[in-house]
């Protein structure tokens, strides 16, 4: 590491970079960016073009020094915000959501005070009113309860597809990641996109893109529950945003999984969709989705330190090659 800055200080000697100044500091910061494994390579790669760009230019003004700040403050945190504004709406909803279980029971436990209320007036045997009042109170804990599981469902759930959402995939992935290292098992993950969708938007109406991005989550499914009757094996599906869709299969191997994803794919392919009008009369019929999808490993693709992100990264970019060579493909991330 000693070495290393020392090398760097040797190369901005060269180039001019004022001693004593503030330049050399942030240099050094930026030129340590690379090793920072929470921030994607293209991240990464774009930090160091900025300090490069500086360092070919030779311009140490403190107008280039303010621009490298803020170029530095996009990349590594657009990000990041994206991701923040997308977390806080998430849970906006959320609590909207909860909000509605707490008015609807708080309705109740009114109900359950005036019950107990009658129950006490109502002259009835003791045991007779304690027996009530218990199954009043009980019949509350069990509506307590099954709003806990709905809540609970309801923030790993995404709404439209039913599927898995983000939060609920990440949370798997970690577990399924940790598992497989320390097993030595395989690790899949295939990423799927559909192709074209903004066009079938402007095709059939936003409405008609949200059914079909229901029906391909179902064949996802129900393609999954087929696996599982089959095989045991527990994959997991998940919408991971807009028209993207997530699955993970443990105990898979990279080749295993490309040949699970091209079944998925010819099936989407041979389908035929349905337009249906808001009283679910067909519109028309036999219209094609396809989509693309990349395919990676964890042992294979992402080195000996594998983390979540480096698995989800290298299913992302072999689904950049199965889109650059034409979509409705499937390719497996080879590094
Ligand atoms: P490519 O083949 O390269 O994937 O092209 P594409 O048009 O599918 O990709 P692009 O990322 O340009 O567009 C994705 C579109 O998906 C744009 C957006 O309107 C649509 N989309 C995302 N989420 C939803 C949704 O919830 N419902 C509907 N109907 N459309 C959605
Ligand atoms: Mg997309
Ligand atoms: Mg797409």
């Amino acid at each position: 590491m000693k070495r290393c800055f020392e090398d760097l200080c040797g190369t901005m000697d060269r180039l001019g970079v004022p001693r004593e100044s503030k330049w050399r500091g942030l240099i050094m910061y930026m030129r340590s960016i690379r090793d920072y494994e929470f921030l994607t390579p293209e991240q990464r790669e774009q930090a160091q073009e900025l300090v490069m760009e500086v360092l070919r230019k030779r311009d140490f003004s403190e107008e280039a020094f303010r621009k490298l700040l803020r170029g530095n403050e996009g990349i590594i945190n657009d990000q990041w915000r994206a991701k923040l504004t997308e977390a806080l709406q998430d849970t906006a909803l959320l609590i909207k959501q909860f909000q509605d279980v707490l008015v609807h029971r708080k309705n109740d436990v009114q109900e359950l005070g005036v019950m107990t209320l009658e129950t006490i007036q109502s002259e009835q045997p003791l045991d007779e009113m304690v027996r009530g009042i218990q199954g009043g109170f009980q019949r509350i804990e069990g509506l307590l309860q099954n709003d806990l599981e709905t809540i609970v469902t309801m923030g790993l759930t995404d709404d439209l597809t039913k599927l898995n959402n983000r939060r609920a995939l990440d949370a798997f992935l970690s577990r399924a990641v940790s598992e497989a290292v320390a097993s030595g098992n395989p690790l899949s993950m295939i990423f799927m996109d559909i192709d074209h969708f903004k066009k079938f938007n402007d095709d059939y109406g936003h409405l008609v893109g949200d059914q079909a991005l229901v029906t391909v989550a179902a064949m996802i499914r129900s393609f999954v529950e087929f696996q599982a009757n089959l095989n045991s094996r527990e994959f997991f599906p998940a919408r991971f945003g807009g028209e993207e869709f997530a699955l993970v299969l443990p105990e898979t191997s990279g080749e295993e999984a490309v040949a699970l994803a091209e079944t998925i794919r010819k099936k989407i392919e041979n389908y035929n969709f349905l337009v249906r009008d808001a009283d679910g009369e067909v519109l028309s019929a036999g219209i094609k989705i396809t989509v693309s999808a990349g395919v990676a490993e964890l042992h294979a693709g992402c080195g000996l330190c594998p983390g979540i992100s480096s698995l989800i990264d290298a299913a992302d970019k072999a689904l950049y090659q199965a889109k650059k060579g034409g979509r409705n493909k499937v390719e497996l991330y080879t590094g």
